[in-house]
């Protein structure tokens, strides 16, 4: 269980969001303490440049006696444990000072005042007060000719000021490491709640149950078009599905009438004594129905091995307008046997590159058609063209017509529109000869007046090709 927990993207958001957040706040809190450090500091020191600058005047009004003054009355107002003055000539003795219990062992640095006679710079240092765990600043400076004043400020309620800035650094440190991780989780756990939705539903799918959707946020964002993603994800399955049962209902329904026939013969074969003449009809309808099987089942894999493009297509340069003819001539007895009348409007030396057999093959069971599902006594014309870069085949019939929702539906594998149930057939002329062509690049389309009959079209791309 905490294993998953760890493995969840919420887990590692939630994580990435609390160290970002933890380090932001950090770096912000040590820039605050740092600039705090420093204005403090900078403070202090103006303190003590402006205490010089007072003695300063204080000398050249009254001369040495009113800063020996000073330096006893400014410390004891300030507090004698808060600030020192101490007068020293360069040579480092001292000549006047506040009260000094407190900063006794506070001495005056040799080396600080060598700089300050050297640079007459002021010299700043921060020391440690010996004997207590105290900081002072320290300012050596000239305030007059000869005189250096040295100077100490107490920094506990500076240091008073960092540590109570440390303890709300970590307390609020603490706060908001908790507090990001919790809003972290909550807030990545809302937002990837439809991930869990969609994974949920994806569970809930079976094979027998695709009906169930995935409910989007309505909001637009990612998971929204996640979810509409799904479904229609989902919607192409079910509709894949649903044409697969289909198809298999079809093919086990187009199986079962042939296989039945075939045994029925073999019964008749058993049960009754007949003539040898009986058999050998018997024998003879047994292969014509196994043949009928046979070419449905072989149909069907070159309409499966042509679309999962594994179809063993010769492609040739062909002369298109003598396919055509021939297979016109070979249905040629087939219109007059229903005194159909066939007209022929087919446009010399078309050439292509083609596989010619199979595109015989494709052309054969439109014209079939044409002629299976036109009534006696009707017309059938075939007209092929170059046009625009194509070459076009165009097969008129004037029979029983396709309604415009039906359109698509003919060209799936064993659709049979039940009109045409009558006549013979199995229902996959179409799709064969609509994937043929489409290995070849083209396409076949149609179109259907009521009363008036149906155009196939099927076009091809046209090859220029030179005239053998
Ligand atoms: P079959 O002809 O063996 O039934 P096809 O795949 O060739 O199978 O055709 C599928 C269906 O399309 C036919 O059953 C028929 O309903 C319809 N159809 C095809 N060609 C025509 C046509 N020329 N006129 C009217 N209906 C047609």
């Amino acid at each position: 269980m905490v294993y998953k927990i760890f493995n969840t993207i919420a887990f590692r958001l939630a994580l990435w969001f609390t160290g970002i957040f933890t380090i932001c706040s950090g770096v912000a809190f040590v820039l605050f303490y740092f600039l705090a450090t420093q204005t403090i500091q900078s403070q202090i020191d103006q303190e003590l440049l402006d205490n010089a600058s007072k003695f300063s005047a204080i000398i050249h009004r009254t001369g040495l006696m009113g800063a020996r003054e000073l330096a006893v009355v400014e410390a004891q107002a300030a507090g004698e444990k808060v600030i020192f003055f101490r007068l020293v000539y360069p040579t480092g003795e001292v000549f006047a000072s506040s009260h000094m219990s407190y900063w006794k062992d506070v001495h005056v640095n040799k080396l600080a005042l060598r700089d300050l006679i050297i640079n007459k710079n002021s010299i700043f240092e921060t020391i440690q007060i010996p004997s207590t765990r105290q900081k002072a600043r320290i300012l050596y400076s000239y305030v007059a000719a000869d005189v250096i004043l040295q100077t100490g400020i107490a920094m506990d309620f500076y240091f008073k000021f960092l540590s109570a800035f440390k303890k709300v650094f970590i307390g609020a440190m603490c706060f908001i490491i908790i507090f990001s991780a919790v809003a972290g989780w909550i807030l990545i756990r809302k937002a990837l709640s439809g991930v869990a939705t969609i994974t949920k539903t994806a569970q809930n799918i079976t094979g027998s149950n695709l009906e169930a959707r995935v409910t989007g946020t309505g909001d637009k964002d990612e998971l929204d078009h996640l979810a509409i993603t799904f479904n229609s994800m989902l919607d192409r399955i079910e509709e894949l599905v649903k044409s697969i049962r289909e198809m298999s209902d079809n093919i086990a329904h187009d199986l079962k009438s042939p296989i039945t026939r075939v045994r029925g013969f073999a019964e008749l074969a058993l049960v009754h004594e007949e003539s040898l003449e009986d058999y050998r009809i018997m024998a003879s309808n047994t292969i014509e129905e196994s043949d009928r099987l046979l070419d449905m089942i072989n149909t069907m894999l070159v309409i499966s091995r042509a679309e999962a493009g594994e179809g063993d297509f010769e492609f040739k340069k062909t002369n298109l307008s003598i396919m055509v003819k021939e297979a016109c001539d070979l249905f040629a007895p087939l219109a007059e046997d229903k005194n159909i009348k066939f007209h022929q409007t087919i446009e010399e030396q078309i050439f292509i590159v083609a596989d010619v057999k199979m595109l015989q093959r494709a052309f054969s069971n439109l014209l079939d058609n044409a002629i299976k599902y036109t009534p006696e006594n009707r017309k059938v014309s075939v007209l092929a063209f170059k046009e625009n870069h194509q070459v076009v085949i165009k097969i008129e019939d004037t029979g029983i017509s396709i309604a415009p929702e039906f359109f698509e539906k003919i060209f799936e594998r064993f659709y049979r529109a039940e009109s045409s149930r009558t006549s013979a057939g199995t229902g996959l002329g179409l799709s064969l000869a609509r994937t043929i062509v489409r290995q070849h690049k083209g396409d076949i389309s149609v179109s259907s007046q009521q009363g008036r009959g149906s155009v196939f079209v099927m076009t091809l791309p046209y090859s220029n090709l030179e005239v053998i």
